[in-house]
C-alpha cells in the first residue's frame, strides 16, 4: 500500500517495476513499440512487459520410452500474472491513460470481444523492445539470466514512461546448437534471428506440430518442451541443471 501511495505521486518506469516486482514478478520492463504496431493499437506506444520465472522443471517432466517430455504449462503463473496486469491496468486508469491487457499466452482462448485484438500483439514484441529478452532460435524469448523458462504478459499503454535504452534487435545465441539438436522433430533451423527480418518464425511449425500429437497420444497432453529444458542459458538458476543434463545427453 506504502508503494501504491508513492506512485500517486512519482508515476515512473522505475517506481512502477518496483511495485511490480514486489507484488510476485521476476521481470519488469518498458519498452517503445510504437514501430510496426497494427493500426488498431497505435495509441498506445508504449508495452510494459511482465514475466514470472518457471519452477525448476524437475516436477513437470514426464519420462516416456521414447525419452522426456517437458509440460511447460504453468495455470498458477499464468494466474499470477493476470493478477499482475489487473494492478497494472486499474494504476494505470487511476493516473487517466489508456492501457490494453495483453493476458499470457494460455489464454488467447479468451472469448471477449476485445480478445480479438490480441493476435495483434505478441510477448515477444514487447520484451524485445523492452530489452529483456531476445528471440532464441527454438522460437521463443529468451533471457539472459533465465533462459526461455519464463511465462509473459503485456499491458499496452499511452502513459509517458521512459523505454528501455537498449532494446534486442538480434538474437544472442551465437553458435549454441543445443535445441537444434535435441529438437526430436529436426523441427528447428539454426538461424539467428534478426528483428528487421519480422516476427519470421525459424521453427517448422507443422513437424512441431506433428510431434506435439504424438506426444498426446502417449501422455495425454500435446507437450514437448525439450527446446526449453536444452536451453542453457539460464541453467545456472536451475538447481536441477545436472540432472537435465544427463536427462537430454
Ligand atoms: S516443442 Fe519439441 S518438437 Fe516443437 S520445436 Fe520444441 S523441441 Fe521441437
Ligand atoms: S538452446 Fe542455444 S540456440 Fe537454442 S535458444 Fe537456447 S541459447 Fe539459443
Amino acid at each position: 500500500m506504502a508503494m501504491e501511495r508513492a506512485l500517486k505521486h512519482a508515476f515512473t518506469s522505475f517506481e512502477i517495476r518496483k511495485y511490480l516486482l514486489e507484488l510476485g514478478a521476476t521481470l519488469v520492463g518498458f519498452g517503445d513499440v510504437s514501430e510496426g504496431l497494427a493500426g488498431e493499437l497505435r495509441h498506445l506506444p508504449v508495452a510494459i512487459s511482465l514475466a514470472i520465472r518457471h519452477p525448476s522443471p524437475g516436477r513437470n517432466l514426464i519420462h516416456t520410452t521414447r525419452g522426456p517430455i517437458y509440460s511447460n504449462r504453468y495455470q498458477q503463473i499464468d494466474l499470477k500474472l493476470e493478477q499482475l496486469q489487473k494492478r497494472l491496468v486499474s494504476l494505470l486508469k487511476s493516473h487517466g491513460f489508456k492501457c490494453l491487457a495483453i493476458p499470457p499466452d494460455s489464454h488467447r482462448h479468451d472469448t471477449r470481444f476485445v480478445a480479438r485484438l490480441y493476435p495483434l500483439f505478441p510477448h515477444k514484441t514487447a520484451a524485445t523492445c523492452a530489452g529483456l529478452g531476445w528471440i532464441g532460435k527454438n522460437g521463443l524469448l529468451v533471457n539472459e539470466t533465465y533462459g526461455p523458462r519464463l511465462s509473459w504478459a503485456t499491458v499496452l499503454t499511452n502513459a509517458p514512461l521512459e523505454v528501455s535504452a537498449t532494446p534486442y534487435v538480434s538474437g544472442r545465441c551465437g553458435k549454441c546448437r543445443r535445441c537444434v539438436e535435441t529438437c526430436p522433430a529436426g523441427a528447428i533451423a539454426d538461424r539467428e534471428w534478426v528483428r528487421d527480418e519480422g516476427l519470421v518464425p525459424h521453427i517448422d511449425v507443422e513437424a512441431c506440430r506433428r510431434q506435439l500429437e504424438q506426444n498426446r497420444q502417449q501422455v495425454g497432453e500435446d507437450i514437448c518442451g525439450l527446446c526449453i529444458l536444452a536451453c542453457p542459458r539460464g541453467q545456472a538458476n536451475l538447481q536441477e541443471a545436472r540432472d537435465l543434463r544427463w536427462v537430454l545427453r
